[in-house]
């Protein structure tokens, strides 16, 4: 049963603003309404035996949830969509959909931090052994398959150091291996990766970042294929997830403005990586739509464009003028989580996680959040920032 309006033929700019929401069947209101329920009753004991409808019980979803599920395919694709609690969760419940003891699984080294955690302590405990790869690997990671490769993650660009990687390459050694294709799609959104055009057989987002877009919810989604769909909502029932109604509501909401939003940081993440990339203090910027970057070509064949995140390696300098720097920051916050309407900042050491490969690039790395100011000010606390790095240097 279909809850919104039929997007099928429509083009992705009027999906977003259309997918999951039917006006006819509440009452006019353009967005859907928050249903906050558990029990769900039926009318008569013929009904409670087989139901007919789509909403059956709380936790497996309502005309709100079901809303966003269709939008997120909408633009995502894929023949089913879970709604989880978190971005990580959506990572962790897509793996152990497919994963049991005695299966070998694949990692990148540059994935995200928490998603490598889990592999480490959890699927390690339940017997699952994971293999850190070199993002770059492309078709070589046949080499590292076994028979008891089941998954080959995938995350691109990497969090923090931005190595895109080649998912059609690493997809067809996985497929000729029996394995299963999982993207963490957080980076580019739905809208600037399509997983199902490229070989993935499940994505996830951390709908938590651009979807939401406004800093404030803590959401997940995890579309798959045809053939993997049955699985990962089979281990979504299994393991109980939901999400509250209000933080779906606001996931809409923030859906509808997300091609300008993401157009916006993508054109001032540009403008700001070029210009950090000409400052003395900067050694070289890490953002996978300018030509500087290792894997660019890349990036230009699979990708439709770039979100407002990316990373910069200083000059060497002392923890005292980097310290300087952030600290008088008065636009960029200093946060994690990004992917709100404003500017952000966080230093960082890669080489703290890796195992496969060896980060040993002697600057730090400050990883930026493009938000939706005014350029001229956010140059111009960087600016300052800088000049502050400078003199205590
Ligand atoms: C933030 C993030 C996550 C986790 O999302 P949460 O909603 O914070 O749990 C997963 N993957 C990537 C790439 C992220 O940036």
């Amino acid at each position: 049963m279909a809850i919104g309006t039929k997007v099928g033929a429509m083009k992705e700019k009027t999906k977003i603003v259309h997918a999951g929401r039917d006006p006819k069947s509440n009452h006019g209101a353009v967005n859907p309404p928050v249903y906050h329920a558990s029990t769900i009753l039926y009318p008569t004991y013929e009904d409670l035996k087989h139901p007919k409808t789509r909403v059956q019980y709380g936790r497996r979803g309502t005309p709100t949830v079901f809303a966003l599920e269709d939008a997120i395919m909408a633009l995502e694709g894929g023949a089913g969509c879970a709604i989880v609690p978190s971005g990580l969760n959506a990572c962790t419940t897509a793996l152990l959909a497919f994963l049991s003891a005695g299966d070998h699984l694949l990692m990148p080294d540059s994935a995200y931090g928490p998603t490598r955690n889990f592999c480490n302590t959890f699927l390690k405990r339940m017997g699952v052994e994971t293999t850190f790869y070199d993002p770059t690997i492309g078709a070589d990671i046949a080499a590292l398959m076994t028979d008891q490769t089941k998954v080959v993650f995938v995350e691109s660009p990497g969090s923090l150091t931005f190595e895109v990687q080649d998912i059609p390459a690493i997809a067809d050694v996985a497929h000729a291996n029996g394995a299963k294709v999982i993207l963490d799609n957080t980076w580019a959104s739905p809208l600037f990766f399509k997983p199902y055009e490229h070989g993935v057989d499940v994505s996830i987002q951390a709908a938590t970042k651009y979807v939401v877009g406004h800093a404030d919810t803590m959401l997940g989604t995890i579309t798959a294929n045809e053939e993997c769909w049955p699985l990962v909502h089979a281990a979504h029932g299994q393991l109980g997830l939901c999400a509250g109604p209000d933080d779906i509501f606001l996931a809409l909401r923030g859906l509808r403005t997300l091609d300008v939003r993401l157009k916006q940081h993508m054109k001032q993440g540009i403008e700001l990586a070029t210009w950090l990339g000409e400052r003395d203090e900067v050694s070289h910027v890490l953002h996978p739509a300018l030509p500087s970057h290792p894997q660019h070509d890349i990036w230009a064949r699979d990708f439709l464009g770039a979100s407002g995140l990316f990373s910069v390696v200083l000059n060497p300098v002392e923890e005292d003028a980097l310290a300087a720097m952030l600290d008088g920051l008065e636009l960029f916050g200093m946060g994690y989580s990004w992917g709100g309407f404003e500017s952000l900042v966080v230093p960082s050491n890669p080489a703290r996680y890796r195992t496969a490969t060896t980060w040993d690039v002697p600057g730090r790395l400050l990883r930026f959040h493009a938000g939706l100011e005014d350029m001229d000010d956010l140059k111009a606390d960087l600016d300052k920032g800088l000049a502050r790095l400078k003199a205590a240097g």
